[in-house]
């Protein structure tokens, strides 16, 4: 084991400032990714730099009406927030999808951002994996692939992204605010983290020291139309093999708008704008509700094992449009 040091910093300058001049450090929050992967050498910093103290968990309304959440805020708060939970219900219910209530004390929003996959080849060192280490190969493109992405991937890494929050966050059109030596920026949540193209071991556009402080949430007027259909092994304590959020504004017997983004599919959040667009000016009938699954998933190329993905992908997307069409829910 490496050894590393520990350091609380004690504003979000000085731990920007940190993990800027030693690219070896890490953040760390509520931990309930990141301990796991240095229980197993996954990450092996020089220091661990402790965010949890700073004053990132507040949950305030901004004056232009958006929703602003601290990267502190942790999991079972955001869930059980009045404003999340009568503005933002999908958010709320993707939340409380996910983990176990033990782990959603803990947890963190930032933090759910920052988590990495759950592709078992790159928790178990006994096999390459290009995520872990460039050009070692990908032994998920040949092997079990059955929880793997079928949309986006690439020949160096199949991976998908395990969060909930991050699908209900694209649906909503979130922003994610970074702090790094250069100042604050803000990121659209589907720009946050990144495809595997030829650098899988990159998760997310951060640059090098930069700390994410808050995501803002905008006014969603349909936001009662939202809904978060998870589908996985178990009820419970499981990652999505597919999941979908879903929203739709709809005037007259017309969609105005629709938002549809799925998880457990790839290795980001993924935006189906293409469907979005085709439901535009449509009727929210069961028809174009087909037509539009089957133009979310045109692209997919599943793997040996995860074919089933792009039907149950297309069944989830007609049911959660459904329901969002009948004023929102449980799906
Ligand atoms: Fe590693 Fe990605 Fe391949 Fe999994 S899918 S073994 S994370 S390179």
């Amino acid at each position: 084991m490496k050894n590393f040091t520990y350091v609380r910093a004690n504003s979000i300058e000085d731990a920007v400032s940190r993990a800027t001049s030693d690219r070896q450090a890490m953040f760390i929050a509520g931990g309930t990714n990141l301990v796991d992967r240095l229980k197993v050498f996954l990450d092996e910093p020089s220091q661990l730099v402790d965010v949890s103290r700073l004053e990132m968990k507040q949950i305030e309304r901004t004056n232009t009406g958006s929703l602003k959440i601290g990267a502190l805020v942790t999991n079972t708060a955001l869930a059980n927030h009045i404003e999340v939970r009568r503005n933002y219900p999908l958010l709320s219910r993707a939340v409380l999808a996910g983990a176990s209530q033990q782990i959603r004390n803990m947890a963190t929003v930032g933090g759910n951002l920052m988590q990495r996959t759950r592709c078992p080849y790159y928790y178990d060192t006994a096999f390459p994996c290009n995520k872990r280490q460039q050009n070692t190969g990908c032994p998920a493109t040949t092997g079990m692939n059955r929880t793997h992405a079928i949309l986006g991937a690439s020949e160096s890494c199949v991976a998908t992204n395990p969060s909930d929050m991050s699908v209900a966050l694209a649906a909503i059109d979130a922003v994610v605010e970074v702090e790094g030596v250069q100042g604050k920026r803000e990121i659209p949540l589907i720009d946050f983290h990144r495809l595997p193209g030829n650098n899988p071991e990159r998760d997310t556009n951060l640059e090098p020291g930069e700390l994410i402080t808050a995501v803002i949430l905008p006014p969603l007027s349909f936001s009662q139309s939202g809904v978060y259909l998870k589908l996985r092994d178990r009820a419970s304590y499981a990652f999505a093999l597919v999941s979908v959020a879903t929203a739709l504004e709809v005037a007259g017997d017309k969609i105005k708008t629709a938002r549809v983004a799925l998880g457990g599919v790839a290795h980001k959040p993924w935006r189906a704008m293409e469907a979005e667009e085709f439901l535009i000016g449509k009727a929210a009938n069961k028809s174009n509700f087909e037509q539009a699954a089957e133009i979310a998933l045109q692209d997919a190329q599943p793997l040996a094992h995860n074919g089933f993905k792009v039907e149950l992908s297309k069944r989830a997307i007609r049911r959660a449009l459904a329901v969002s069409a009948q004023g929102g829910g449980l799906a």
